[in-house]
């Protein structure tokens, strides 16, 4: 149908540009750096910013090779790979004095990799400049290839984050250049490499899924070695994007939160605003000792 459903009360957020926000705008401009927070338009942006001083830096450029139906990163040529980004990304973790920072990344299918080498120099240099600042990556899958995920997991992130996005049924809808079982096996080759390195992942609900698939999809991540899942609400980015089918109440958030806790997950962060990233600093079990 072409009847929007109406936004909830509880998704409103408030708009807060103090000077940490723009601080953190004018370093990303100055460093030519993108986050997801801008790309995505997140709805955390002014939290994120304002009140915690912290951002998901986005590398490989800000043109992405895909185009799910969700997102609202840009689709197009690829930017050139820019060899200095992640010195100018470790400088910026600094700048910001993170105790715990999220990088991701477009999908850079056009190059061998992934994007993977660039990705695990990122690491290296967050670590080399930043030794107390725990590094959580959230790349895409990187064409699923065994090598391209050792490359960036030889980098020694403090957690492996790849988000399965949604339920296997709507995968193909939803990001289509994607495969739910490719997901699932990057995760579970993540603890085959490095299996101290805590997992993660995180859905998007609204999207048409029912209850029965969202608790199928965690027993899928469970069965990959999964530990940490986030559940959010999907919104729809532009008028171009996937329709939000429904708005999942807080309660039900909350009931989704306890049942993943019941299988076994180590922590849930389960709400209608939380994003991959939303206050990821807290589910590190240990922040590097300063
Ligand atoms: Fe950025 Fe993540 Fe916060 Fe959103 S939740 S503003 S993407 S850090
Ligand atoms: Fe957005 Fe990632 Fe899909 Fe690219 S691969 S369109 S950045 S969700």
């Amino acid at each position: 149908t072409d009847e929007y459903v109406r936004k909830p009360e509880w998704l409103k957020t408030k708009i807060n540009t103090n000077r940490n926000y723009t601080d953190i705008k004018k370093m990303m401009r100055q460093k030519k750096l993108h986050t997801v927070c801008e790309e995505a338009n997140c709805p955390n942006i002014h939290e994120c910013w304002a009140e915690r001083k912290t951002a998901t830096f986005m590398i490989l450029g800000d043109v992405c090779t895909r185009a799910c139906g969700f997102c609202a990163v840009k689709t197009g040529l690829p930017n050139e790979l820019d060899w200095q980004e992640p010195e100018r990304v470790a400088e910026s973790v600094e700048h910001m004095g993170l105790k715990h920072v999220v990088i991701t990344s477009v999908a850079r299918d056009d190059l061998r990799d992934g994007g993977a080498a660039v990705f695990a120099e990122t690491v290296q240099e967050i670590n080399r400049r930043n030794p107390f600042c725990s590094v959580e990556v959230l790349p895409a899958d990187m064409k699923g290839e065994y090598e391209n995920l050792k490359i960036l997991m030889d980098a020694g992130p403090d957690i492996l984050n790849h988000n399965i996005e949604t339920v296997r049924r709507l995968t193909k809808k939803v990001r289509a250049r994607a495969r739910y079982d490719r997901s699932l096996q990057l995760l579970q080759n993540a603890k085959k490499i490095n299996p101290e390195t805590p997992t993660k992942s995180s859905i998007m609900i609204g999207l048409g899924e029912t209850k029965e698939e969202i608790i199928e999809t965690m027993d899928d991540l469970r069965a990959h070695s999964v530990d940490i899942m986030t559940i959010g609400q999907y919104l729809q980015p532009t008028k171009k994007h996937l329709k939000v089918q429904k708005y999942w109440h807080p309660d039900e958030f909350a009931e989704l939160k306890e049942i993943a806790l019941s299988k076994g997950f180590t922590h849930c962060v389960s709400g209608p605003l939380v994003r991959s990233s939303y206050h990821a600093d807290e589910q590190v079990k240990k922040v590097k000792e300063t």
